[in-house]
């Protein structure tokens, strides 16, 4: 057990080894009846403090490579263009709070996405303002998918959704988004862990399979060889793969 001393070094932790951390502990101990007692936070102020966590949202660079916070904070700043100042703060190494000051900022960040800061994505989740910070998944980019091609028969919304969820958690589905050019359009929440999907199939009864090329409006950096983002081809493995 770490002992605090005079000088004011580390503090002592009563029954607790040091590094430890909180959920093992509990396990290991029973609480005192005072322990357990807890402070009660209801009625207004709860409501007063869940006004301050309002429209916050945690932040990572896909990246293993390091960068600058200050310099993801001006690109955003310019990226969003918002209406009011947003004050981030680092809370980890790539690991970063955001908090939005109206509505309208709130859904530009949250919704209008993908970001890109040199060419990676900034994957956002939303913050209670709470919860272990690392507790919070950070692997999904929001982006635009478009499957161009699809005949008219198939362009109906059941069809198109189950075609975009091969891609991606669905969010929207644009059945006719152009008058000029014949392609879908849906918006998908991509899990950053997974390979980028190329093409999806429809499996026709009686009929050989279509397959349709999926296009990416707007991507972080990726790989050729794997199909992950966050890296290139020569960055994979030791980098050397056939043409
Ligand atoms: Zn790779």
């Amino acid at each position: 057990m770490e002992k605090s001393s005079a000088s004011g070094g580390a503090m002592a932790r009563a029954g607790m080894d040091a590094g430890e951390d909180i959920e093992s502990l509990l396990k290991r101990l029973n609480l005192k009846k005072g322990e357990k007692k807890g402070v009660k936070i209801g009625g207004e102020r709860i409501a007063n403090l869940k006004e301050e966590v309002k429209w916050l949202a945690l932040g990572r660079v896909h990246t293993r490579k390091t960068f600058s916070a200050g310099s993801l904070f001006e690109t955003m700043h310019h990226a969003w263009g918002l209406a009011k100042e947003i004050k981030p703060r680092i809370l980890e190494e790539n690991l970063f709070l955001f908090q939005a000051a109206c509505l309208g900022d709130w859904k530009r960040i949250m919704e209008e996405g993908p970001w890109l800061f040199r060419d990676q994505g900034l994957v956002l989740g939303e913050y209670d303002g709470f919860s272990p910070v690392n507790s919070i998944p950070l692997n999904l980019l929001h982006v635009w998918i478009r499957i161009p091609k699809i005949p008219d028969l198939f362009k109906k919304e059941d069809v198109v959704r189950d075609l975009a969820s091969k891609v991606g958690i669905v969010e929207k589905i644009e059945l006719r988004p152009s008058i000029v050019e014949n392609y879908v359009r849906a918006r998908v929440k991509l899990n950053v862990d997974e390979p980028l999907m190329r093409f999806v199939t429809l499996e026709l009864e009686d009929h050989r399979d279509l397959v349709f090329q999926v296009l990416y409006e707007k991507l972080p950096r990726f790989c050729g060889v794997c199909g992950l983002m966050g890296h290139v081809a020569s960055e994979c493995g030791d980098g050397v793969h056939p043409p």
